[in-house]
Protein backbone atom coordinates (compact mmCIF):
# COMPACT_ATOMS: atom_id res chain seq x y z
CA UNK A 1 0.00 0.00 0.00
CA UNK A 2 0.91 3.76 -0.72
CA UNK A 3 1.94 5.71 1.86
CA UNK A 4 0.33 9.07 2.68
CA UNK A 5 0.63 12.46 2.98
CA UNK A 6 -2.02 15.41 4.70
CA UNK A 7 -0.59 18.76 3.67
CA UNK A 8 -2.41 21.72 5.06
CA UNK A 9 -2.55 24.47 3.20
CA UNK A 10 -2.17 23.52 -0.37
CA UNK A 11 -4.19 25.77 -2.96
CA UNK A 12 -0.60 27.42 -4.10
CA UNK A 13 2.63 28.18 -3.30
CA UNK A 14 4.76 25.93 -1.37
CA UNK A 15 1.99 23.44 -0.34
CA UNK A 16 0.91 22.76 -3.50
CA UNK A 17 4.64 22.08 -5.16
CA UNK A 18 4.46 19.50 -2.09
CA UNK A 19 1.37 17.87 -3.15
CA UNK A 20 3.17 17.40 -6.74
CA UNK A 21 5.89 16.19 -5.52
CA UNK A 22 4.27 13.85 -3.36
CA UNK A 23 1.87 12.65 -5.76
CA UNK A 24 4.84 12.19 -8.70
CA UNK A 25 6.35 9.57 -6.02
CA UNK A 26 3.44 7.61 -5.90
CA UNK A 27 2.04 8.63 -2.85
CA UNK A 28 -1.53 9.07 -1.55
CA UNK A 29 -2.27 12.63 -1.16
CA UNK A 30 -4.79 14.45 0.53
CA UNK A 31 -4.37 18.40 0.16
CA UNK A 32 -6.51 21.07 1.69
CA UNK A 33 -7.65 24.70 0.82
CA UNK A 34 -9.73 27.08 2.57
CA UNK A 35 -12.42 27.42 -0.34
CA UNK A 36 -13.68 24.28 -1.94
CA UNK A 37 -14.93 26.47 -4.84
CA UNK A 38 -11.31 27.67 -5.25
CA UNK A 39 -8.71 24.23 -5.36
CA UNK A 40 -5.89 26.57 -6.89
CA UNK A 41 -3.57 24.07 -8.69
CA UNK A 42 -4.92 20.76 -6.80
CA UNK A 43 -7.65 19.69 -8.86
CA UNK A 44 -4.77 19.83 -11.80
CA UNK A 45 -3.10 17.08 -9.65
CA UNK A 46 -4.61 13.22 -10.24
CA UNK A 47 -5.76 11.58 -7.25
CA UNK A 48 -5.48 14.15 -4.57
CA UNK A 49 -8.15 13.93 -2.08
CA UNK A 50 -9.23 17.86 -1.64
CA UNK A 51 -10.38 18.53 2.08
CA UNK A 52 -10.84 22.41 3.60
CA UNK A 53 -9.89 24.01 6.71
CA UNK A 54 -9.31 27.41 7.63
CA UNK A 55 -6.58 26.80 10.71
CA UNK A 56 -7.02 29.97 12.25
CA UNK A 57 -10.60 28.82 13.05
CA UNK A 58 -10.57 26.15 15.80
CA UNK A 59 -13.94 24.90 14.92
CA UNK A 60 -12.44 24.52 11.39
CA UNK A 61 -9.73 22.53 12.32
CA UNK A 62 -11.92 20.38 14.95
CA UNK A 63 -14.42 19.65 11.95
CA UNK A 64 -11.11 18.64 9.57
CA UNK A 65 -10.13 16.06 12.45
CA UNK A 66 -13.12 14.69 13.13
CA UNK A 67 -13.60 14.23 8.87
CA UNK A 68 -10.46 12.24 9.14
CA UNK A 69 -10.70 10.62 12.65
CA UNK A 70 -10.59 6.94 10.57
CA UNK A 71 -8.21 7.46 8.78
CA UNK A 72 -3.66 7.37 9.22
CA UNK A 73 -1.10 9.27 7.70
CA UNK A 74 2.79 8.53 7.19
CA UNK A 75 3.22 12.37 7.18
CA UNK A 76 1.38 15.35 7.94
CA UNK A 77 2.34 19.06 7.04
CA UNK A 78 0.67 21.71 8.67
CA UNK A 79 2.33 24.13 5.26
CA UNK A 80 -0.26 27.25 6.17
CA UNK A 81 0.93 30.57 7.10
CA UNK A 82 0.89 34.21 5.96
CA UNK A 83 3.29 37.31 5.90
CA UNK A 84 1.27 39.17 7.66
CA UNK A 85 1.44 43.65 7.59
CA UNK A 86 4.77 43.24 7.09
CA UNK A 87 5.83 47.21 6.95
CA UNK A 88 4.15 47.51 10.74
CA UNK A 89 6.16 47.48 13.74
CA UNK A 90 5.81 46.32 17.37
CA UNK A 91 4.57 50.24 17.82
CA UNK A 92 2.56 50.55 14.91
CA UNK A 93 0.66 47.32 14.14
CA UNK A 94 -2.99 46.91 14.99
CA UNK A 95 -4.19 45.00 17.16
CA UNK A 96 -6.30 42.68 14.82
CA UNK A 97 -3.92 42.22 12.41
CA UNK A 98 -1.15 41.19 15.31
CA UNK A 99 -4.12 38.68 16.31
CA UNK A 100 -5.00 37.11 12.87
CA UNK A 101 -0.80 36.76 12.53
CA UNK A 102 -0.44 34.98 15.19
CA UNK A 103 -3.47 32.76 14.99
CA UNK A 104 -2.33 31.80 11.43
CA UNK A 105 1.23 31.18 11.92
CA UNK A 106 1.22 30.43 15.72
CA UNK A 107 -1.52 28.76 17.19
CA UNK A 108 -3.09 27.83 14.40
CA UNK A 109 -0.53 25.34 12.85
CA UNK A 110 0.20 23.81 16.52
CA UNK A 111 -3.61 23.47 17.52
CA UNK A 112 -4.34 21.67 14.40
CA UNK A 113 -1.40 19.15 14.74
CA UNK A 114 -2.62 18.30 18.31
CA UNK A 115 -6.57 17.84 16.45
CA UNK A 116 -4.84 15.69 14.17
CA UNK A 117 -2.22 13.63 15.87
CA UNK A 118 -4.50 10.86 16.51
CA UNK A 119 -4.38 10.45 12.51
CA UNK A 120 -0.33 10.29 12.04
CA UNK A 121 1.13 6.83 11.78
CA UNK A 122 2.67 6.06 15.62
CA UNK A 123 6.53 5.28 15.99
CA UNK A 124 6.94 5.96 12.06
CA UNK A 125 5.16 8.98 11.68
CA UNK A 126 6.48 11.90 10.79
CA UNK A 127 4.56 15.49 11.56
CA UNK A 128 6.41 18.82 9.87
CA UNK A 129 5.43 22.50 10.49
CA UNK A 130 6.01 24.88 8.27
CA UNK A 131 8.73 27.49 9.97
CA UNK A 132 10.83 29.99 8.88
CA UNK A 133 14.80 31.22 9.51
CA UNK A 134 13.30 34.06 10.67
CA UNK A 135 11.63 32.30 13.64
CA UNK A 136 15.23 31.81 14.74
CA UNK A 137 15.70 33.65 18.00
CA UNK A 138 19.05 33.44 17.57
CA UNK A 139 20.18 34.49 14.16
CA UNK A 140 17.46 37.19 14.89
CA UNK A 141 20.01 40.09 14.82
CA UNK A 142 19.38 42.06 11.99
CA UNK A 143 16.00 43.41 12.61
CA UNK A 144 12.99 43.74 9.48
CA UNK A 145 9.93 41.73 9.47
CA UNK A 146 9.89 41.51 13.23
CA UNK A 147 6.24 40.78 13.60
CA UNK A 148 6.39 37.55 11.19
CA UNK A 149 9.74 36.75 12.87
CA UNK A 150 8.00 36.62 16.40
CA UNK A 151 4.88 34.46 14.86
CA UNK A 152 7.37 31.78 13.49
CA UNK A 153 9.67 32.07 16.76
CA UNK A 154 6.08 31.41 18.86
CA UNK A 155 5.50 28.52 16.31
CA UNK A 156 8.90 26.91 16.89
CA UNK A 157 8.61 27.42 20.58
CA UNK A 158 5.23 25.65 20.51
CA UNK A 159 6.38 22.90 18.34
CA UNK A 160 9.24 21.78 20.49
CA UNK A 161 6.64 21.93 23.38
CA UNK A 162 4.30 19.29 21.43
CA UNK A 163 7.21 17.53 20.72
CA UNK A 164 7.90 17.09 24.18
CA UNK A 165 4.23 15.96 25.26
CA UNK A 166 4.07 13.33 22.72
CA UNK A 167 7.20 11.97 23.28
CA UNK A 168 5.49 8.39 24.02
CA UNK A 169 4.26 8.25 20.12
CA UNK A 170 7.68 7.96 18.72
CA UNK A 171 6.53 10.49 15.87
CA UNK A 172 9.47 12.70 14.12
CA UNK A 173 8.39 15.86 14.83
CA UNK A 174 10.13 18.58 12.29
CA UNK A 175 10.46 22.77 11.79
CA UNK A 176 10.71 23.18 8.55
CA UNK A 177 12.57 26.05 6.40
CA UNK A 178 11.52 25.87 2.99
CA UNK A 179 14.24 28.76 1.54
CA UNK A 180 13.14 32.04 0.41
CA UNK A 181 11.06 30.64 -1.87
CA UNK A 182 9.69 32.29 -5.37
CA UNK A 183 5.82 32.11 -4.23
CA UNK A 184 3.06 34.91 -3.69
CA UNK A 185 4.73 35.23 0.01
CA UNK A 186 8.60 34.93 -0.77
CA UNK A 187 8.22 37.10 -4.18
CA UNK A 188 9.63 37.39 -7.84
CA UNK A 189 13.04 37.79 -6.78
CA UNK A 190 13.36 34.58 -4.27
CA UNK A 191 15.93 32.28 -5.65
CA UNK A 192 14.36 29.30 -4.91
CA UNK A 193 11.72 27.65 -7.09
CA UNK A 194 8.67 26.11 -5.66
CA UNK A 195 9.72 22.38 -7.24
CA UNK A 196 13.27 22.81 -5.63
CA UNK A 197 12.00 23.29 -2.61
CA UNK A 198 9.58 20.88 -2.37
CA UNK A 199 11.69 18.04 -3.75
CA UNK A 200 14.20 19.13 -0.82
CA UNK A 201 11.56 18.90 1.61
CA UNK A 202 10.30 15.74 0.72
CA UNK A 203 13.55 14.42 1.04
CA UNK A 204 14.12 15.50 4.60
CA UNK A 205 11.42 14.65 5.32
CA UNK A 206 12.09 10.97 3.98
CA UNK A 207 15.33 11.19 5.89
CA UNK A 208 13.30 12.04 9.41
CA UNK A 209 11.03 8.60 8.70
CA UNK A 210 14.09 6.74 8.86
CA UNK A 211 16.50 8.49 11.45
CA UNK A 212 13.59 9.35 13.81
CA UNK A 213 15.13 12.84 14.69
CA UNK A 214 12.99 15.85 15.69
CA UNK A 215 14.36 18.59 14.65
CA UNK A 216 15.01 22.41 12.97
CA UNK A 217 15.83 21.90 9.42
CA UNK A 218 15.96 23.70 6.37
CA UNK A 219 15.10 22.15 2.78
CA UNK A 220 18.85 21.24 2.27
CA UNK A 221 18.62 19.20 5.50
CA UNK A 222 20.77 21.95 7.24
CA UNK A 223 19.96 22.14 11.44
CA UNK A 224 19.27 25.82 11.96
CA UNK A 225 19.77 27.72 15.43
CA UNK A 226 16.42 27.95 17.46
P1 LIG B 1 1.68 31.52 -0.07
O1 LIG B 1 1.20 32.83 0.45
O2 LIG B 1 2.08 31.41 -1.49
O3 LIG B 1 0.59 30.38 0.24
C1 LIG B 1 0.09 30.26 1.55
C2 LIG B 1 -0.81 29.04 1.62
O4 LIG B 1 -1.31 28.95 2.97
C3 LIG B 1 -2.02 29.16 0.70
O5 LIG B 1 -2.36 27.87 0.22
C4 LIG B 1 -3.09 29.71 1.63
O6 LIG B 1 -4.42 29.41 1.25
C5 LIG B 1 -2.74 28.94 2.92
N1 LIG B 1 -3.29 29.60 4.09
C6 LIG B 1 -3.03 30.85 4.56
N2 LIG B 1 -3.73 31.10 5.67
C7 LIG B 1 -4.46 29.98 5.92
C8 LIG B 1 -5.39 29.60 6.92
N3 LIG B 1 -5.76 30.44 7.90
N4 LIG B 1 -5.93 28.36 6.88
C9 LIG B 1 -5.61 27.51 5.89
N5 LIG B 1 -4.74 27.79 4.89
C10 LIG B 1 -4.19 29.01 4.91
O7 LIG B 1 2.88 31.12 0.88
P2 LIG B 1 4.16 30.18 0.63
O8 LIG B 1 3.79 29.03 -0.19
O9 LIG B 1 5.28 31.05 0.21
O10 LIG B 1 4.49 29.74 2.14
C11 LIG B 1 4.08 28.51 2.69
C12 LIG B 1 4.65 28.39 4.10
O11 LIG B 1 6.07 28.54 4.05
C13 LIG B 1 4.15 29.49 5.05
O12 LIG B 1 3.97 28.93 6.34
C14 LIG B 1 5.29 30.49 5.05
O13 LIG B 1 5.32 31.27 6.22
C15 LIG B 1 6.49 29.57 4.93
N6 LIG B 1 7.69 30.22 4.39
C16 LIG B 1 7.70 30.72 3.10
C17 LIG B 1 8.86 31.31 2.61
C18 LIG B 1 8.96 31.82 1.21
O14 LIG B 1 10.03 32.35 0.83
N7 LIG B 1 7.94 31.73 0.37
C19 LIG B 1 10.08 31.44 3.44
C20 LIG B 1 9.95 30.87 4.76
C21 LIG B 1 8.79 30.29 5.20
P3 LIG B 1 -5.34 30.49 0.41
O15 LIG B 1 -5.03 30.26 -1.04
O16 LIG B 1 -6.73 30.12 0.80
O17 LIG B 1 -4.95 31.87 0.87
Amino acid sequence: MAESVLIIGASRGIGLGLAKAFAERGWQVTATVRDRSKPGGLDKISGVTIETVDIAEAASARALAERLADVTFDVVIVNAGMGGPRGEKPETVNDADFCQLFLTNALGPVRIAEFLIGCVRPQTGVIGLMTSQLGSVEQASAGGVELYRASKAALNSFTRSFAARHRELGLAILSLHPGWVKTDMGGPNAPVTVEDSAAGLLAVIERARKDRQDGYFDYRGETLPW
